[in-house]
């Protein structure tokens, strides 16, 4: 009997676990991969649409046949996972039924979390990064402020790329350019980890911290928001202080999405794994990527990132395979990752290791350079090149 392998998610983790799926598995058996869009850029691009190096539309990609040859693409919004029935509804556009699964519906956003957010958003005291278009608006108005202060705020833990909040803050300053070097407008980031990415440990976060300070943005960590003021422009964090902002540039809070609750997989949403091999405790379901908690020898979970996602996509394709009793490899995640830390003026710095280590990750921040710049620009190109096929 021929078997049906669907892969739910089509963005850094799903279209590689589809892709890699189709070289393992027979030409008889179906790879169903579905998406609401299929249309993303990668992560690593938001941060160059925020300080205007690039837009939205030269950063997406939109993945075709051409591109997944041999793999049916089927756009719909997947609504409900029965995972007893082993089957996934999408409403209209119907049921598919799967012999086995790979979750890769990433992490959603949910500003109403926090609030005063969706206010501040709506009258647009406030921007955030996490989105094409929310980062290309940010830009704009970042580029109408004269005076005053920005505030870089993550709301709340967990989020996508641990670097990123501080990435901004580096490039905001970097385009408000004289503004910021004289004074006139100040960057400050406010996180709730006492330090910025903890998991990479305190010499790496303190690394980070000195970066900041040496380019004079302030960083006030182990700050927990619990609400904005959208008219007097004020955080409230839990520590009973406040804290007044001009633009607020935020990470949203961060949510399992609906589809990915619905499995009951997660305790609170997000999917455990194994972390060698992406199983979850249904027999043949697999998740990859953002919509994971996958739990670090430490007890710390992963960063959500896509070179992590990517990897995991590989992994799993190979494990469905074996789970069908096919003769792949036994390919197990290893840990291995490194993401690029944009400081503004074409360079960049690298943090490396190895984050499955015992007892706890070993991650390595190495100096800015233009090298590494250019580094983070290949993986973009050939994010592009690898997933923007015309047919
Ligand atoms: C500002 C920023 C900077 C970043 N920089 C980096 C970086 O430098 N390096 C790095 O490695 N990572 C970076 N990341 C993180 C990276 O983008 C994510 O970790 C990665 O995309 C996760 O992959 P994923 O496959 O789990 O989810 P995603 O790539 O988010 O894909 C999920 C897919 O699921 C689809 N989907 C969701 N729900 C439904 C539904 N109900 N129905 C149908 N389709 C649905 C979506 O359309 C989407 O295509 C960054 C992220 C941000 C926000």
């Amino acid at each position: 009997m021929n078997k049906t392998v669907v892969v739910l998610g089509a963005g850094a983790g799903g279209l590689t676990a589809a892709a890699d799926l189709r070289k393992v598995l027979p030409a008889e058996d179906r790879i169903v991969l579905v998406d609401r869009a299929f249309g993303g850029g990668p992560g690593l691009s938001l941060l160059w649409v925020l300080r205007g190096w690039r837009t939205a539309e030269q950063v997406t990609a939109r993945p075709t046949a051409a591109a997944l040859p041999g793999v049916e693409m089927v756009t719909a919004e997947i609504e409900r996972i029965d995972i007893d029935a082993r089957t996934v509804h999408c409403g209209p556009a119907g049921s598919i039924g799967y012999d086995a699964l790979v979750i890769a519906l990433g992490a959603g956003l949910d500003t109403a979390a926090l609030p005063g957010l969706p206010q501040a958003l709506e009258t647009g005291v406030a921007g955030q990064f996490y989105t094409l278009e929310g980062a290309a608006d940010l830009h704009t108005k970042i580029e109408a402020m004269a005076a005053g202060r920005v505030m870089v705020l993550v709301a709340a833990v967990p989020f996508k790329c641990p670097a990123a909040p501080f990435e901004a803050a580096f490039l905001i300053a970097d385009q408000l350019g004289e503004k910021f070097a004289g004074g006139a407008v100040r960057v400050d980031a406010f996180a709730p980890d006492a330090l910025p990415m903890p998991v990479a440990g305190p010499a790496v976060g303190n690394a980070l911290v000195g970066m900041m300070d040496t380019k004079g943005i302030g960083f006030h960590g182990g700050r927990s928001a619990t609400a904005i003021d959208p008219h007097a422009c004020t955080v409230e964090f839990a520590d009973g202080t406040t804290e007044s902002f001009d633009l607020l540039a935020v990470v949203p809070p961060h949510a399992p999405v609906a589809a990915v609750r619905s499995s009951g997989l997660g305790p609170n949403g997000w999917i455990p794994v194994d972390p060698a091999t992406m199983a979850t405790r249904a027999p043949g379901v697999f998740a990859v990527g953002d919509s994971t908690a996958l739990l670090l020898p430490n007890g710390k979970p992963l960063p959500k990132a896509a070179i992590f996602a990517e990897a995991e996509g590989e992994v799993a394709a190979h494990q469905v395979a074996r789970y069908l009793a096919y003769d792949a490899p036994d390919t197990r995640f290893t840990g291995q990752g490194a993401c690029f830390v944009e400081i503004g003026g074409g360079l960049a710095a690298k943090g490396e290791g190895d984050f499955l280590a015992l007892p706890a990750p070993r991650v390595t921040l190495r100096e800015p350079s233009s090298a590494y710049h250019e580094e983070k620009a290949q993986q973009e190109r050939d994010w592009l090149a690898r997933w923007n096929i015309r047919s």
